[in-house]
């Protein structure tokens, strides 16, 4: 079980607005979900989260979990928990895409600009392209998830490996070019990764586009789905 000790008080650095940052006694991965796109949800990174957009100033506050704090942490009475009395600041939100593609655009470190490329790609999957909640994104949005997606695609050849083929065989499956995710995933002969490849060909094979969970049982039932429209 995921336990938290009380939070600790940091600074944004840029206008001084006061939040917490959570501080984890223990954390288990019971409840993490992984996708395609090699995301995930309810893990470690999610939890602690090393960006935020601040909500006063709206500046982006980048190495949250280094920032220095500027409060000792809140030793809140037993009768404060008692009666569910607030801390007096609140938690920064979680990165929304548009975060991540800020420090995408104005990192110039090759590999960092990397990193935050595939974050961003990984939010935008999660939050427009989960498989059964797909949502519409509006047409600027899309250009700009496309222009991600097509900078991590030109990265393949930089960075080989399975990890690198598997995430630019599932941005060729989710923009609907099957043929060359089939390709990629027919190079990735590691047996650790086939509970990966051989759901994501059948996906390729039934023409899924959406963000899809490893090891979910989404797959099973877009199969159904898909055996009844027949
Ligand atoms: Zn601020």
């Amino acid at each position: 079980m995921t336990r938290f000790a009380e939070p600790e008080v940091i600074a944004c650095p840029h206008c001084a607005a006061r939040y917490l940052r959570v501080v984890l006694l223990s954390f288990n991965t019971m409840m993490q979900k992984t996708f395609s796109d090699g995301g995930s949800v309810n893990g470690l990174q999610d939890t602690l989260c090393n960006v935020a957009r601040c909500p006063n100033c709206e500046a982006v506050i980048k190495d949250i979990l280094s920032l220095d704090l500027v409060e000792q942490p809140l030793k809140r009475r037993f009768w404060e928990k008692l009666v569910g009395k607030e801390p007096e600041y609140s938690y920064l939100p979680k990165p929304s895409f548009d975060v991540y593609l800020e420090l995408f655009e104005n990192d110039t470190q090759s590999d960092l600009r990397f990193n935050w490329a595939l974050k961003a790609l990984q939010v935008f999957n999660q939050t427009y392209r989960m498989y059964g909640n797909e949502q519409e994104a509006d047409a600027a949005l899309k250009q700009q998830y496309h222009r991600v997606c097509q900078f991590i695609l030109h990265r393949y050849t930089d960075y080989s490996s399975d990890e690198m083929t598997l995430l630019c065989a599932d941005i060729y499956r989710q923009v609907g070019d099957f043929q060359s995710s089939l390709h990629l995933y027919n190079k990735v002969d590691d047996r650790n990764l086939s509970h990966i490849v051989e759901p994501a060909k059948r996906w390729c094979e039934q023409g899924i586009t959406s963000l899809m969970e490893i090891g979910g049982r989404s797959g099973q039932k877009q199969s159904r789905i898909q055996k009844r429209r027949l």
